[in-house]
């Protein structure tokens, strides 16, 4: 039962030679074949071991990567009909430094068509079922990930967090997600969404995991003129340390609209944090209430220009019945994009347009900034800030999926620190009513995921899912 066993428990059985990395791969892959018609965690799942004779740390054990990175050689879809047939020609930075640091590739996981999504159910390549209860969402967008690290299916997985697309499908599948602080880990190689708010990180069973697999894809890089200056470092020095003296902050404004058994976690979690010794006090960010409704015209602002590019010219899928190249482009993008995409392009450039540029997108640039502000007084006086990572349990697929809105407010608590460019992750923090897992966010100011590493880790051994987890 390999499939089972965290990244840091496998890599301590390999180093011992207990084990082989190639019999982790086949019980993963094992695991793949027996769940993956139920879960649907995956676009492309890689049937052969390819051994990495590289040494590395991670000793030849499999990760699994949402299909918005690339993988040299391999299909990169984003989930879209417009990349279905797009085969990657080189490496994601962080894909590449997974692959010097010793890991193998299992696969290219599911998400939102573009990453642009709460639940996985807008990818051209079927909705994806949380392993917790298969009438409902996993998540979204990275909900492919957070589903095969749930279920078995992956040991580990990278995804990409634009608003939350990490995070709440984290939540919503009992493991953990980190959004490290913008620029840390390099963005090249991911498909672009909206480019000053896209982080890549790993999704994963354990606080550990996550510190090692940061760890080692963080780090400068010159290919990502956005990626920071900053020496890669070791977080698992992080992991295990006292907490008590530490000021966390509880962002509760959006609290009354959560689901009762968010409401009830979070006070489970605030008592946790206090019996570790945490000094906790209700905080306020006054532009925070705003952040949904901006990051709804940035992003799409964003997006708009980003999915520019796919126009039947240069790559990908193009309609085969056309009369001009002006009809060439209309069917191609009217045929390879689904209805959110579109929804996202034709907001953007509405936002962007003449005449609306200043009454939107620079009013929403201009909220950014105070939002950004708030955040800065907070953590004059806090360590960390924590909240519900989103407001209710997984829901039913097909509930949200015509009501755009409703799905845009699952990210009430993670768009802002996107927006600020501060790192967050969530953990799991409790059971709803129906046994469903819920997600606490712990998020710190820009560059102190040690904050982050140092409280997730303390509160996880107070509360874990690692037992509870849909692994038989
Ligand atoms: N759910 C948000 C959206 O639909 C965030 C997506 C993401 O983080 N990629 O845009």
């Amino acid at each position: 039962m390999l499939y089972k066993k965290t990244l840091h428990e496998l890599m301590d059985l390999v180093k011992n030679k207990k084990i082989t990395p190639k019999e982790v791969y086949d019980s993963v892959l094992d695991r793949i074949h027996k769940k993956e018609s139920e879960i649907n965690a995956y676009v492309t799942v890689f049937e052969e071991y390819k051994e990495n004779a590289s040494g590395g740390e991670l000793l030849g054990l499999p990760i699994a990567i949402k299909d918005n990175m690339h993988i040299d050689g391999k299909p990169t879809t984003c989930s879209s009909k417009i990349l279905s047939n797009f085969v990657a020609v080189f490496d994601a930075t962080a894909v590449k430094k997974l692959r010097e640091n010793g890991a193998t590739f299992i696969g290219k996981t599911n998400l939102d068509e573009f990453a642009m999504g709460s639940s996985t159910e807008t990818s051209y390549y079927g909705v994806t079922k949380n392993p917790w209860d298969t009438t409902r969402v996993p998540g979204g967008s990275s909900g492919g990930s957070a589903a095969a690290v749930a279920s078995g299916e992956a040991i580990a997985a990278l995804g990409s967090d634009t608003g939350g697309s990490i995070r709440q499908p984290a939540s919503l599948c009992g493991v953990v997600g980190l959004k490290p602080t913008y620029g840390r880990v390099s963005r090249f190689g991911l498909v672009a969404f909206a480019s000053s708010l896209d982080q890549i990180g790993p999704i994963t069973r354990d606080v550990r995991d996550a510190a090692i697999l940061l760890s080692i894809i963080c780090g400068h890089d010159p290919m990502d003129s956005t990626s920071a200056n900053v020496d890669c470092e070791d977080f698992t020095k992080y992991l295990n340390q006292p907490i008590s003296g530490m000021k966390v902050g509880v962002y509760e404004a959006a609290l009354k609209d959560c689901d009762n058994v968010v409401q009830k976690a979070m006070d489970d979690s605030i008592k946790i944090l206090e019996s570790l010794g945490c000094e906790v006090k209700s905080i306020e960010l006054p532009h925070a209430k705003y952040a949904v409704s901006d990051y709804y015209i940035i992003a799409p602002a964003e997006a708009s220009s980003n999915l520019a590019r796919y126009d039947g010219v240069k790559y990908g899928f193009r309609a085969s019945n056309f009369d001009d190249l002006k009809d060439m482009y209309i069917k191609t993008r009217s045929e390879g994009f689904g209805d959110e995409v579109k929804r996202r392009i034709m907001l953007g450039t509405y936002v962007l347009s003449s005449g609306y540029y200043d009454a939107y997108y620079l009013k929403a640039q201009k909220l950014r900034y105070l939002i950004k502000q708030d955040f800065d007084n907070i953590f004059k006086d806090f360590d960390c800030i924590v909240s519900p990572t989103t407001p209710t349990e997984a829901f039913k697929i097909g509930e949200k999926a015509d009501k755009p809105l409703q799905m845009y407010l699952s990210d009430i608590f993670t768009i802002p620190a996107n927006l600020t460019g501060i790192p967050a992750i969530s953990i799991p923090n409790g059971l709803g009513d129906n046994g469903l897992p819920l997600g606490l966010q712990i998020m710190a100011d820009a560059f102190r995921e040690d904050v982050i590493f140092k409280v997730a880790s303390a509160f996880e051994r107070e509360f874990n899912l690692r037992d509870k987890l849909p692994l038989d």
